[in-house]
Parts: C-alpha cells; structure tokens; sequence
C-alpha cells in the first residue's frame, strides 16, 4: 500500500487496514503515524506487531539462569478468582483485619520469626525498616557492605531517603565487632540500628575480617540484616535431600534470627521462590515500628501479591518444595534433565552448568544438561509465537558457535515445544 509522496494514506484507513493485528484502535493509529513520519506506510503492520510482541507473556527460559531478572526473576502460577476477599476483614469478629496478618504470620512462623511485613520489594523493605527504626538517628554500617544491588539500589542512597544517618565503619576488606562498638559507644552519636547487608551479587576475598551475627547481635543496637535473598532456612526441611552444597555460605533467615538478629529483610522473587514482595520479620516490637511508619501504607502490596505469598508460604510450612517452582527447578537431577533431553531427538545433548541468578550466590554453578544446536539461533528462537530465551557458547574456533538450551529452566511441560522448535530451526538451516 504505497501512496504517493504528496498525498500520505489516512492514518485512520491505514490503521483500519492492519486491524488483524489484534490492538486496540489507538495503539493501531499510533503504528499507522509513526509508519508515515518515517515515510514508509506499509511498515505499519511490523511495527503493530513489535508494540504487540512489547505486551507481557510467557517466555520460555531456555537460559538455565534459574532466577532470570530480565524474565522476571522466580516464576509462580497464580490464579484469583474474580471474586471479593477478606483482604481487611477478620471473618471471625467481623470487625476490620490486618492485611498483612495472614501472610505476615506465615512467613514469620516458616523462618521463626515473631511477625512479619510485607512490602513491594526488598528495596521497600530497607527504606521502611530503616525509616521505622532510624529516622532522625544513625545506622552503623560496615564499608565493605555499602552496596549497589543493580538497578540503582544503593545502600548509602536508601539510607538518605529513610532519613536515617549513615556511620561507616570498617574498611573494605576488614571490619570487626569493636569498629561497631567504638561508633555505638561514641557520645556524639545517636546509634538506633546495626545494618548489616548481605554481599549478594559479588565476593570479597583474600585478606578479608567481618563480624558474625551473634557478635552484632550482642551490641548495644538492635541488628537488622538484609539478606536479600529469602532463603528461609540453611536446613531446607522442604527438600527431600540434604542442603545442596551451593547454598552453604547463603545466610538464611532463621538462622540470622537465631543468632541474634533482630530483623531480617528480604525480596519475595529470589531464593523464597515467591513473587516481587519485600519481608520484613523478626522481633515483634521492631515489626510494629516500621509497620506504624507512614510509608507503610506507600508500600504496602496488593491482595494478589498477598495471596500468592501466602500460597509460598503454605509450602514451606508443608515441607514441600516441590510446589515451589525455584525449588523444583533447582533440585532436578542430570540423570533426570538427560532423560528429558534425550527425548528431544533433536540437536546435542551437552553437559552445561545453571546459575541460581536474580543476584544472588555469585560464581555458583549447578551442573545441568543442555541441548545445543549449530549457530547463533537466539534471533529465531526469541521470534516464535511461544518465545524460547537461550543462550549462546562460543566455543572454541574450530567448532564455532552454538546455541544451548538448559533443560533445567525449561518447564517439561514446555519440552515437546521446544523439541519442535528446534527441530524446525535444524531443517531449515
Ligand atoms: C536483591 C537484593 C535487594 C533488592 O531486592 P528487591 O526485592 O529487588 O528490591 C536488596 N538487598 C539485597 C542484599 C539483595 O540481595
């Protein structure tokens, strides 16, 4: 459909004319004018279809990064009924209830806790634990702990938003129990917290000294500890195995709170295996005060995060892991991924390592099972109407590049697509 230079096609027909895109009129409009700036009508349709492709959907996650922060970190399937909840309304009394009642308590008694918040994100949960319980006072921070978590979430910055005071202490590499004793001790400050931050996305080595818990936990402030993740105990009582080896250095929560932690922090979408939701648990009286500050209610989720949570958190208490997809996807074997891998037919089946990811655990690997087919094939495979995220192994120069699809992240139910995928992919280069 090319109209003449002087008189451009109406963008109201030229919109009309790629209807089967499937958008709503507008967004059809804007394609059709963006398509005639740019002096090519007839691109109207791929750029319908790339604005329609922007649309949040499922992906599959081929990339064996188990929590996959471009994919939105732990997967969970949750489904509310259109339907009214007690959201705010103990159906016992009848009178009003607590949002975060449920939930919160759920997850308190899952990791020992004496109650619990929740908030929209770990982010959140700094700010408010911080605001409830330092604002106008200091916060003693060690400075090999003043971290940037990505996307802008630095630990000096929140602090100065909470309207709490920052003291560092320590050095990069070395920090002990007396540098906290020395800032709490000094009577020109004014120390309401001890924060520790879990060095989640990096590592510190060589000649290196911190603190443990039950060191801070014995000072004269209450310790607070963000430990970002949300691994809820280093025991794993919802696994049928042992703790896997990789989590051994991750601090849990309640062993932070068993030693002596008053609060600890943490994101719902890490190692909880939850959605985005920040929690904040520990002591009861700690919980209260940044439950009682204003921003609270700034923060505060909504009842689809809540009941999801509390599906999570029903898990736990059950012991059961498998209905928690990060904890199912972790604990496959290689002799299970192979087999699955073998039914594919398709490509070759080589040994690859997944990442935990979403952050955490850096330089963790878990030995997976991929399939791997000749070439950068990312372009064709992200194309599909059921998009499949891989990656690329560059390999050595003799055998050149691959594309490799880590069984560990793809669902099984998801298996025969891929398979097909692939198998396409192989008969058509
Ligand atoms: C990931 C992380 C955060 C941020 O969590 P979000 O839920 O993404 O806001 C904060 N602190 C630590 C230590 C983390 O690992």
């Amino acid at each position: 459909m090319s109209a003449p230079a002087d008189r451009p096609p109406s963008v109201d027909k030229l919109a009309r004319s790629i209807a089967d895109v499937g958008l709503p009129h507008p967004m059809l409009v804007d394609a059709a004018r963006a398509a005639i700036a740019a002096g090519a009508p007839d691109s109207a349709r791929s750029i319908a279809v790339a604005t329609s492709r922007r649309m949040l959907r499922p992906v599959i996650n081929a990339t064996g990064t188990i929590l996959h922060t471009n994919l939105g970190r732990a997967p969970m399937a949750w489904e509310q009924p259109e339907r009214y909840t007690n959201l705010e309304l103990d159906l016992t009394t009848g009178q009003r209830g607590s949002r975060m009642a449920t939930a919160g308590a759920l997850i308190a008694k899952a990791c020992g806790a004496e109650d619990a918040i929740i908030v929209n994100n770990c982010a959140a949960a700094v700010l408010l634990g911080l605001g409830g319980l330092a604002e106008g006072r200091d916060v003693v921070v060690s400075r090999s702990e003043l971290v940037e978590i990505g996307g802008g979430f630095r630990i000096p910055d929140v602090m100065a938003r909470s309207g709490a005071n920052l003291i560092e202490v320590g050095t990069t590499n070395r920090t002990r129990a007396d540098d906290f004793r020395s800032a709490i001790d000094d009577p020109n400050n004014d120390v309401a917290v001890v924060l520790r931050v879990h060095q989640s996305n990096y590592t510190i080595v060589g000649f290196t000294e911190a603190p443990t818990t039950a060191q801070l936990a014995g000072l004269d402030a209450p310790l607070v500890a963000d430990i970002g993740s949300g691994f809820l105990d280093s025991r794993c009582p919802w696994l049928k195995g042992d703790p896997p080896g990789w989590l051994a250095d991750e601090p849990a929560a309640r062993q932070t709170l068993d030693g002596g932690a008053g609060l600890v922090m943490f994101s719902g979408d890490k190692l909880f295996g939850g959605p985005q939701a920040g929690i904040i648990a520990g002591d009861a009286e700690l919980v209260r005060k940044c439950a009682a500050h204003p921003l609270a209610r700034a923060l505060r989720p909504g009842s689809l995060v809540l009941a999801a949570l509390q599906a999570t958190a029903l898990a736990y208490l059950a012991e059961d892991g498998d209905a928690i997809p990060f904890w199912r996807m972790a604990s496959l074997t290689v002799d299970q991924l192979r087999e699955r891998a073998d039914a594919y037919g398709v490509g070759e089946i080589v040994d690859v390592m997944s990442t935990p990811g979403g952050g955490t655990l850096p330089g963790v690997e878990i030995p997976s099972i991929g399939v791997a087919v000749e070439g950068d094939q990312r372009e064709a495979l992200r194309g599909l109407d059921h998009p499949i995220i891989a990656r690329v192994d560059h390999g050595d120069r003799s055998a050149g590049e691959t594309t490799v699809l880590d069984l560990r992240t793809i669902h099984p139910d998801d298996d025969e697509v891929v398979a097909g995928a692939l198998r396409s992919l192989t008969s058509t280069t």
